[in-house]
């Protein structure tokens, strides 16, 4: 067994963090250092696949449930636009090897690509 990551030491309620929506399989928080007006990230409740490739390989229902949680989250959060941002791999600036979506929106410019 892994150690908890930092986000499902969030989700255990060991680490503070706003919580903005939870479905049986997903959580979804503030970014603590937000890029863009509104930054969200979408987080599979399990932490059992590292990044975005191996969550499409074992589990893409999985996957789409986060696109349609980021979907759901821009419209509430903001006008309903949003970037979506999987990093993967640690050249990529991946830093949490629990996968998660980074929910970008609100008046968002090239800035906000990286
Ligand atoms: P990067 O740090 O380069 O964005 P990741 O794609 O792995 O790499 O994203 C991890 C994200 O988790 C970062 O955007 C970081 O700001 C965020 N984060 C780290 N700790 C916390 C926390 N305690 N609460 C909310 N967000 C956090």
């Amino acid at each position: 067994m892994s150690e908890p990551s930092i986000f499902t030491r969030i989700l255990n309620g060991e680490i503070p963090s706003e919580i903005v929506a939870q479905t049986d399989t997903l959580f979804a928080i503030r970014d603590i250092a937000p890029k863009a007006p509104v930054h969200l990230l979408v987080i599979p409740k399990t932490q059992q696949y590292r990044d975005v490739t191996e969550l499409a390989a074992g589990d893409p229902a999985l996957l789409v449930q986060m696109i349609e949680l980021a979907n759901t989250l821009a419209a509430e959060h903001s006008d309903g636009d949003f970037r979506l941002i999987f990093n993967t791999g640690a050249n990529a600036g991946q830093t949490v090897f629990h996968v998660h979506a980074h929910v970008l929106a609100g008046g968002l410019d090239e800035s906000s690509m990286n």
